[in-house]
């Protein structure tokens, strides 16, 4: 199996030749195809599998390109280390396409991420106490979602962020594709599962 096989368009394919990826790692194998297919997802996965680019090409090849101001997928993340990580990846990935993504993160006064929302952003990165604080300022809109990964969510758990995620919920689309990553699975991640995805394909790495 091929990249081209998932019918990436030609500015994903080029930039993952940039990146030197020659075929696709197991879960990107196994998840991609789900999700292109518009299935929620619980992908249990370590970080080092690939699964950022498991979940951040099937994005990329649904928002296609820069449009209007708001997100249509939000990536949610317990660090600010492994938002701009994310960052990174989406970066080398989307660098033949206009879509305008960015991450935010508490540890620094919010101005100058507010700037950067108002200019407009298809993908958002966040951390879930930065993502809320700037949601209930009014700074940010989240009606146009149509994609929402949780990423890490054992360890957004561990870190006690599950009050903002449960808020999140309540606030965004109820129509939307809905992802969720962790790298260990327990029965607390099965119960989230079942409070945040709707008829799940399961992929364990
Ligand atoms: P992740 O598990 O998402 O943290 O990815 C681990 C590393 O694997 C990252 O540095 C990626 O750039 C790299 N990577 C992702 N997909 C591939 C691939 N198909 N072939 C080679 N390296 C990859």
């Amino acid at each position: 199996i091929t990249f081209a096989d998932f019918k990436l368009n030609r500015q994903l394919l080029n930039a993952i030749a940039d990146a030197g990826f020659t075929k696709p790692t197991p879960v990107q194998e196994k998840t991609i195809p789900l999700i292109t297919a518009g299935h929620d997802v619980m992908g249990i996965a370590q970080t080092g599998t690939g699964k950022t680019a498991a979940f951040v090409l099937p994005i990329l090849m649904k928002v296609k390109y820069a449009q209007g101001t708001n997100p249509r997928a939000l990536i949610v993340v317990p660090t600010r280390e492994l938002g701009m990580q994310i960052e990174d990846h989406i970066q080398q990935l989307a660098k033949y396409t206009d879509i305008r993504f960015f991450a935010i993160y508490g540890g620094l006064g919010p101005k100058s991420q507010i700037e950067q929302i108002e200019k407009g952003v298809d993908i958002l990165i966040a951390t879930p106490g930065r993502l809320m604080e700037l949601y209930l300022k009014g700074a940010l809109i989240l009606k146009e979602l149509k994609t929402l990964v949780l990423d890490e969510a054992d360890k957004m758990m561990d870190m006690g962020f599950m009050p903002q995620i449960r808020a999140l919920l309540e606030v965004i689309p109820r129509k939307r594709q809905n992802l969720l990553f962790s790298a260990t699975m327990s029965p607390r991640i099965e119960k989230l599962s079942e409070e945040f995805l709707e008829f799940p394909m399961k992929v364990e790495i």
